[in-house]
């Protein structure tokens, strides 16, 4: 027996391999939770233009020296200056502007006055005449209530560097910056192959000894939320026909990336091996985790290609361990660790390789708990299902003591 391949190691295969994908252009409003390709850059200042925080009077600060409530310090007031106006001329001293939000400051201006700190009636909306003059009643100091161009974002300034998961105000700040359209790089395709006499599809009655494939329904998520495309095939028979007749047509697709579950366990039947063999380049690997020690990994006519375990707890775990960072790495996503430390609250067994126990998790004061969902067969899926974490024992464990502190790889946000 060759002996267990260590699961970092694997990954650091697996990486070591992939490439990539080349970049697309898209549209704005497309770009959402895709990946951006290049670093994108502000061409401009943003805000463009000095201009007020508040709506009120544009003045020098130095003429509201000794303002109070009781004695209003009174201005002339020179302008009206509204939201989307060109930017006006010079302030003189002594005088004041009447400024709305947003509105561009007269060159000279040092302060705004909000119009709640005046004499002023003038309520929001209304578009009373401007009065001849306006009493300060507050003293301000330099700069305030106004939006100094560039304060937003610089000309020459990086928003977002390439391998940003574009969010909502990244497309926001594009939209500032006038950037209709951008790359990113191209979601990866990842078709999706399952074999089995024993399943049927969701949608079909459930015979005497057959299940239904979960496994390509679960996987297509997970494909979907690295921010793939997943492409599902119909379920093969156990049947070297068949399986070539699958591979074959996954191979036509020309995707990104080629997933199978099932057939890679000692005992299935081998004819999925032998497809692989006439197909692509393949490595059977015996990995040192648990679930999921059978893994096959390689190329199919120069495709990255993965064959999981079939029991579903398996399939989607070690679709975390390894996959996923795969996927992220084809789709150019920068990748966040999501591991944190947390206390079992109770004693867990393991078989000496890393395990991968589902926990549910609680912030309790400065510490995270961690709790068994229960059964842990591979082929529970509820333990998914319920799980918000995978609580990693270490290889050389068989036992780990509640009040013990794991690693746990996250599976879901921890509130
Ligand atoms: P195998 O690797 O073919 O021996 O499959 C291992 C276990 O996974 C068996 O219990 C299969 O029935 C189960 N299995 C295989 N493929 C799927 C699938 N697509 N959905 C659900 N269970 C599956
Ligand atoms: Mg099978």
């Amino acid at each position: 027996m060759t002996p267990l391949l260590n699961v970092d190691n694997a990954l650091t295969n697996i990486l070591a391999d992939l490439q990539t994908l080349p970049a697309e252009t898209i549209s704005l409003p497309e770009s959402l939770d895709r990946v951006i390709a290049c670093d994108i850059v502000s061409p401009i200042d943003l805000p463009p233009f000095d201009n007020s925080a508040m709506d009120g009077y544009a003045i020098h600060h130095e003429d509201s020296v000794d303002a109070s409530p009781q004695q209003p310090a009174r201005l002339s007031v020179s302008m009206d200056i509204l939201a989307g106006d060109a930017p006006p001329g010079q302030l003189e001293r002594g005088s004041a502007a009447r400024i709305m939000t947003g509105a561009p400051i007269p060159p000279g201006c040092t302060a705004v006055i909000p119009v709640e700190d005046t004499d002023d009636e003038w309520q929001k909306g209304d578009v009373s005449p401007t009065p001849s003059d306006v009493g300060l009643r507050k003293c301000l100091s330099f700069g305030e209530n106004i939006r100094r161009a560039g304060e937003n974002i610089s000309a020459g300034a990086t928003i977002a560097p390439a391998g940003t998961l574009i969010g909502p105000a990244v497309i926001g700040m594009l939209a500032g910056i006038g950037c209709a359209k951008l790359s990113v790089i191209r979601q990866p395709k990842v078709v999706i192959l399952s074999s089995g006499d024993e399943l049927v599809d969701v949608h079909q009655a459930l015979e005497p000894g057959k299940i239904r494939d979960t496994n390509s329904y679960a996987l297509a998520a997970l494909i979907r939320k690295s921010g793939g495309i997943p492409i599902r095939l119909p379920i093969a028979k156990d049947s070297l026909e068949s399986i070539r007749a699958l591979y074959r047509r996954a191979l036509e697709i020309n995707p990104d990336m080629i997933i199978s579950t099932a057939g890679v366990s000692v005992g299935a039947a081998d004819l999925v091996k032998v497809v692989m063999d006439e197909l692509g380049d393949i490595d059977f690997w015996r990995i040192n985790m648990r679930p999921g020690k059978p893994l096959a990994y390689g190329t199919l006519q120069g495709l990255p290609f993965f064959g999981l375990p079939g029991n579903p707890v398996s399939t989607m775990v070690t679709y975390e361990v390894l996959v996923r960072p795969a996927l992220a790495k084809i789709a150019g996503r920068a990748r966040k660790p999501r591991i944190v430390t947390a206390t079992i609250a109770d004693d867990m067994k393991s078989d000496g390789r890393r395990s991968y126990n589902r926990v549910t998790l609680r912030r309790e004061q400065d510490r995270i708990i961690a709790r068994s969902t229960g059964i842990q067969s591979s082929g529970a899926l509820m333990s998914m299902v319920l799980a918000e974490g995978l609580a990693i024992i270490p290889e050389g464990r068989n036992h780990v003591s509640a009040g013990e502190e794991l690693s746990v790889l996250l599976l879901k946000d921890l509130d």
